[in-house]
This record gives C-alpha cells, sequence and structure tokens, in this order.
C-alpha cells in the first residue's frame, strides 16, 4: 500500500513524535478486498486492534460489522454509526453487568466458552444467539493464545445443548487460530472440530475468528491463500453444505493502513571495544510498541531523510526506565552510523494494536498519539 499521502502529512504538520498516522481509506480498500477473497462470510471488524472513531466510522461506511469485546466497545461503535445488530459480543470473558448493558444497547449476539457465563447470558441476554469458541492449536500464531480461550470439543457440545434448555438461541460454534497465523491451514483443525459438532447438534453459524497475517519483516502469506485454504477446508469438512459463516479480521484490515513516527533518543554504546549501538527510540514498549514482546513482531524500519551511508548492527530500546522495554535484541536490524539523537525513523505497517496498547503515562509518557487521514476525515484527526 502506498504511503504518500502519509508522508506528505508528516511533512506538511511535522507533528510531535512518536505518532501513528492512519489512512482509513487504506482500510476502506483492505475491506473490500477480503469481502472480495471472502465471499458469503460476513467480516466482524474487531475493534481492539485499532479503536479510532475514523477507523470504526470508515468500516461502518463500507459495510463492516463489529467484533466487541466491552461495554465501551460498543458505545464506541454505535457512537460511530454502527447498529447494534451488527455486533457481536466476541469476549468470553465479562461481567454479568457487561452482559446486562450490552442486551441494553440492543447487543443479540454472544460468543461464550464457560457454563457460568452461559448462565450469565441466560439471565441477562435472554433469547439471545450464543456460539460456543472451542480451544484450538495455534502453533503457527506469532502471538498464540495458548489455553485461554475456548473449551474441548465434547463440552462444548454439552453446553450447546445447555445454551437451548436456556431458551438461548445455540446459533453455532467459534474459535480462533491466534493472531498473526502464518499458516492458512491452520483454520483446518477448528473447521473439522466443528462438522464433528453439526454431526450431533444444529450449527447454523460458524465464526472462524481473526488471525490474517501482516506481511512485516517476515512476509505473511496473502489474503487468497488464506480464503483459499479455508474454503478447501469448510469444502472437505461441511460436504452436505457449509454453515453462515463470519469473520473477525482486526490486524489484517488495519495494520498497512497505519505508519508510526519516532524519534531517535540517544545512540550509545556498552564499552570501549564493543562496536554494538543501542539506538533508543522515543516509541517503545509502553507507549505503542507492545507487540514487540519476545520479538512476536519484528517491524520494518525506515530512516527519515538522507542517510546513505554505512550501516551497522543495533539494538533497539525504548524510551523508559524499564529493562524490559527492549524492542529488538536477538532479531537483527541494522541502521545508518550516520543515525543520532533527533534523526527520525518510520515504522510501516503499525496500524493495529498500537495505539490500543499503549499504557497511559508509565514515566509520564502519554498514550500514543493518532492522526487519521482519508476521505471524510479531519486532516488533524
Ligand atoms: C483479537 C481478536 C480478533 C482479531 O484477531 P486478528 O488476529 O487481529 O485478526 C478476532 N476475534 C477475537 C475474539 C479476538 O479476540
Amino acid at each position: 500500500m502506498s504511503t504518500d499521502r502519509i508522508r506528505e502529512f508528516l511533512a506538511r504538520a511535522d507533528p510531535p513524535t512518536p505518532c501513528l498516522v492512519v489512512d482509513v481509506d487504506v482500510v476502506r480498500a483492505r475491506c473490500r478486498e477480503l469481502s472480495g477473497a471472502f465471499e458469503g462470510v460476513a467480516l466482524y471488524y474487531a475493534v481492539k486492534a485499532n479503536p479510532e472513531p475514523a477507523v470504526v466510522r470508515a468500516l461502518v461506511e463500507a459495510g463492516s460489522r463489529f467484533d466487541v469485546a466491552s461495554p465501551a466497545e460498543i458505545e464506541l461503535c454505535l457512537a460511530c454509526g454502527a447498529r447494534p445488530e451488527s455486533l457481536s459480543y466476541g469476549n468470553t470473558i465479562k461481567k454479568p453487568a457487561d452482559i446486562a448493558g450490552a442486551y441494553a444497547a440492543g447487543v443479540r449476539d454472544y460468543v461464550f466458552d464457560a457454563e457460568e457465563d452461559l448462565e450469565n447470558l441466560a439471565r441477562h441476554a435472554p433469547g439471545s444467539s450464543v456460539s460456543v469458541r472451542l480451544l484450538v492449536d495455534g502453533p503457527a500464531s506469532v502471538t498464540p493464545f495458548g489455553r485461554k480461550f475456548g473449551c474441548e470439543p465434547e463440552l462444548a457440545l454439552v453446553l450447546l445443548k445447555r445454551a437451548a434448555d436456556l431458551g438461548l438461541d445455540a446459533a453455532g460454534v467459534a474459535f480462533h487460530v491466534g493472531s498473526q497465523q502464518l499458516d492458512p491451514l491452520a483454520w483446518d483443525a477448528g473447521i473439522a472440530a466443528a462438522a464433528k459438532i453439526a454431526a450431533e447438534v444444529p450449527v447454523r453459524r460458524l465464526n472462524l475468528g481473526g488471525g490474517l497475517g501482516t506481511t512485516y519483516r517476515e512476509s505473511a502469506p496473502d489474503v487468497a491463500e488464506y480464503a483459499a485454504a479455508i474454503s478447501g477446508s469448510l469444502r472437505r469438512h461441511f460436504p452436505a453444505g457449509v454453515p453462515e459463516l463470519l469473520m473477525e479480521p482486526g490486524r489484517a484490515l488495519v495494520a498497512t493502513a497505519g505508519l508510526l513516527r519516532t524519534e531517535v533518543v540517544l545512540t550509545a554504546r556498552k564499552s570501549t571495544v564493543d562496536p554494538l549501538r543501542w539506538v533508543y527510540l522515543d516509541v517503545g514498549r509502553y507507549n505503542g510498541l507492545a507487540e514487540t514482546e519476545n520479538e512476536a513482531i519484528a517491524y520494518r524500519l525506515e530512516p527519515v531523510g538522507e542517510h546513505t551511508g554505512e550501516t551497522g548492527p543495533v539494538i533497539l530500546a525504548g524510551p523508559t526506565c524499564d529493562g524490559d522495554d527492549v524492542l529488538y535484541q536477538r532479531t537483527p536490524y541494522r541502521l545508518p552510523l550516520s543515525l543520532r539523537g533527533g534523526d527520525r525513523l518510520d515504522i510501516l505497517d503499525a496500524g493495529a494494536y498500537t495505539a490500543s496498547y499503549s499504557s497511559v503515562a508509565f514515566n509520564g509518557i502519554p498514550p500514543l498519539r493518532t492522526y487519521c487521514l482519508g476521505t471524510g476525515v479531519d486532516d488533524d484527526g
């Protein structure tokens, strides 16, 4: 995707760093691209990836639906013009009051994975449609969920029957293969498990979750490869007909739409003999780059301006007084030897899971500022 408009904005407005600039027209284009590749699949944008109102509004206009995880995300989507029928409460971890609030706001679709939550849903969201989340392995996910979400298929079956007994609409099954899932075949296990459940109880709806990858330094499969693998699995496991399909892309809709500009605070060496340079940026783990934890996401970096000379290896770190605020020490990065404090770097494809993960005031550093550009958006966000 072209970042010309973003760079032009940065050159003209010269906002303080660090900042994230999002082109909502790229979000719209990605929504069209995904809708085209996954024909007949309803897209529910996972709001947590980037909850900027301009992003949500653009996706409302593009016809997207929304996967929400909290009362605040519901409020945000409704304020941005989404209809309550277009929201799915996908977080399986919710308080009774959260359910009651969602129900009062008109939300009628929920995902659950525990009996206690199911009972709360029956009490506070009577008659709603509910899908049970399956526990699936996502070995090729860069940021796997572990066993936190979902339940084993045997329990899922019991819970779907119980949902119907409680007067809820037992709609079907959901699963999530883990974010930044680089193996398009990873969906197969979840689809197979859903088909087994469908042999026992009606499964009208199948929610394929998120997980579509973005190309950072490591390249991800393109949307067409994911779509081909997933539709192959669906045909194989549901030969008599596929249920109504949902997907909840977060990263895949917004990552490439954002560029994060940061300034070098300081460069340093640790000894008189060690040539390795540390480069400290004004953005780190706590104000936007949370996904560098375990160096899971290795962003592409570009120095801004004239740095045509030699490059050398660097360790990249954030600005805070926290020893864990180191971005990359194992992943090899090289930057120009001419780089000094005050120079700027662009972090590419940073539209997902950056601003939304930013802390409020660690070391007094404010949350990552976001500017949105594009059709129908005020230039200064
Ligand atoms: C975070 C999340 C998503 C989005 O995942 P991506 O990997 O960003 O596509 C989708 N569904 C649920 C339930 C989530 O928690």
